[in-house]
């Protein structure tokens, strides 16, 4: 078959960075969306609550959107899905448990009605516009998820999202060989796949490996135990009842988000959980102590968890008392490594005994590992590859493992964000640039935090402020009274008590002696003496009033 017309693959996320999955693929001139998820901030990203990727490209076509489609119901694809929306109220085709799990998310960012909801399963194809879409199942750390098969006239596309081979996985339904056979016999001009685990040398272990482990902490605990993951990772919720039945304790659910998760996948049968397993948490709390297990969010130490706030003693419902478990089941993810391990501090200093990966297998990755990925490049054998998920190192080193199998450099491409690759006559070349920046999430504040203001909130938290406050006659320009100095997060009361006097003595001599043309001439006369005697610059900000 000749290959015609050219197809726009578009990252807008998760390439270069570890998070918030977004891809496009626009054919002439009809685009589908394949994930919309988000990332979680980094320690420097303050006061951000989440990150949404820069849509920006199809916001000017939203009519051209003519689906959405979901691989797996986890934060980093589905997250977004709100807001996207909102700009782009194309269908969403998804999986049973991974449209599940976007209605609770739709429910309660009141987005339910906004937006059309199909469910698809793994073996179905869809044909949406030009675009024939084949899904097929894989394992990964979550029931129901799929990868996909794009056809196109310009060609056929693997979308390998995230993914492991694990041969026992928990739902027992292993990823669907047979399939990715099957397209490589058609013959596949291009593969995505997951990198996230590309540095990582063998065999991503099978989920199954942790059931030994929790069953064991579950066995020699004397109290309660408190395990913490993310509200998506089913399959582990699934392992911990498995145990929890097998060791006689009642299973109680912490957080809305764990509670309405478990709820939806137990509904659609993804968790088998009997109702008699299950205990609410104000009966949990009323009973003996190692006859419960409570699991919660936090694995990851974010302040507003639960686990955050046991590690603070700032949870409302209950609070850590000695001879609490607490498991934390997941990895950090790269980035929060020093959060996770002060948060892990103050639960051993509050009387926790505190178990995580390293000291027993209380998690496995769900992402394939090395020999996972090379297997997969044998199986599929694509013409083309360009490695997904990943920060730039993790891209680079999987498209070095597609030339361990006999893959040609100049048929693999690494790109970031934003970088249009183009599939045309069986061959892939870069198309233009677009926007693939960061959308700040804060509060109710979407995108107009930029990265001006973030090096703002850096500066005022490294370096402090000092506010002067000036008040000058209209007419003579010269000072009503003397300037008030204010300082905060710069040096120590007593410290800002002996150079207060010299900073107002200093703007004094600037504004009286004519030379204030603006602040700024202020603000860098107080700069430099500020850092003759501190070696350090705060923030310095001028109010300036006239009367
Ligand atoms: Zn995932
Ligand atoms: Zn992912």
């Amino acid at each position: 078959m000749s290959k015609q017309g050219k197809l726009k693959i578009i990252p807008l996320g998760g390439l270069g960075e570890v998070g918030k999955n977004m891809t496009a693929y626009e054919f002439n001139g009809q685009i589908i969306v394949v994930d919309a998820g988000i990332m979680f901030p980094e320690n420097d990203m303050l006061g951000i609550d989440y990150i949404i990727p820069d849509y920006e490209y199809l916001r000017g076509k939203a009519d051209k959107v003519i689906g959405i489609v979901i691989t797996h119901g986890h934060e980093d694809h589905i997250g977004a899905i709100p807001h996207l929306v909102s700009d782009i109220p194309a269908p969403i085709y998804a999986t049973s448990l991974t449209r599940g799990l976007i209605e609770v998310k739709l429910t309660r960012a009141n987005a339910s009605g906004k937006v059309q909801l199909n469910t698809v399963k793994a073996g179905d194809t869809l044909q949406l516009g030009p675009f024939k879409i084949e899904f097929f199942h894989i394992s990964h750390s979550i029931p129901d998820a799929v990868g996909l098969g794009i056809t196109t006239p310009a060609g056929l596309v693997v979308h390998m999202s995230d993914f492991k081979f694990d041969m026992s996985p928990v739902d027992g339904w292993p990823t669907d060989y047979a399939k990715l056979a099957e397209f490589s016999q058609r013959g596949v001009d291009l593969l995505l796949s997951d990198s996230t685990n590309a540095e990582r040398p063998g065999w991503t272990p099978s989920e199954m490996v942790i059931g030994p482990a929790f069953n064991k902490v579950l066995d020699e605990a004397k109290g309660r135990v408190i395990i913490a993951t993310f509200a998506s990772l089913i399959s582990r919720i699934q392992q911990v009842a498995d145990a929890a039945i097998k060791q006689g304790r009642k299973m109680a659910l912490a957080g809305p988000s764990m509670l309405d998760n478990v709820k939806i996948a137990r509904k659609l049968g993804y968790l088998n959980i009997d109702e008699e397993l299950l205990v609410p948490i104000d009966q949990a709390l009323n009973m003996q102590d190692h006859k419960v297990v409570i699991m919660c969010t936090g694995s990851q130490g974010e302040p507003s968890s639960i686990v955050g706030r046991l590690s603070t003693g700032t949870n409302r419902q209950f609070d850590l008392k000695p001879g609490d478990t607490v498991v934390l089941s997941s990895h950090p993810i790269p980035g929060n490594e020093e959060t996770i391990s002060k948060t892990i501090n103050r639960l051993i200093r509050r009387g926790a005994n505190v178990i995580y990966d390293g000291i027993l297998p209380v998690h496995v990755s769900g992402h394939a590992s090395q020999e996972e990925q090379k297997l997969l490049l044998s199986l599929v054998k694509p013409r083309h590859f360009l490695p997904i998920h990943g920060e730039l190192r993790q891209l680079t080193r999987h498209a070095a493992l597609a030339q361990e199998v006999g893959m040609s450099k100049e048929d693999i491409i690494v790109v970031e964000n934003g970088q249009i690759v183009e599939l045309a006559g069986g061959n892939v070349k870069l198309g233009e640039r677009i926007p693939g920046d960061y959308i700040f999430v804060d509060g109710e504040s979407i995108g107009d935090i930029d990265h001006g203001v973030m090096r703002e909130r850096e500066m005022l938290a490294r370096n402090g402020i000092l506010l002067i406050d000036i008040s000058l006659d209209k007419f003579t320009k010269r000072l009503l009274h003397e300037p008030e100095i204010l300082t905060r997060g710069y040096v120590s009361p007593q410290d800002a008590e002996a150079l207060i006097p010299e900073v107002r003595k200093r703007v004094m001599e600037v504004v009286n002696g004519g030379g204030l043309e603006n602040e700024k001439d202020i603000i860098s006369a107080v700069k430099s003496y500020l850092h003759e005697v501190t070696k350090r610059r705060p923030m310095v900000f001028v109010t300036l009033s006239k009367a």
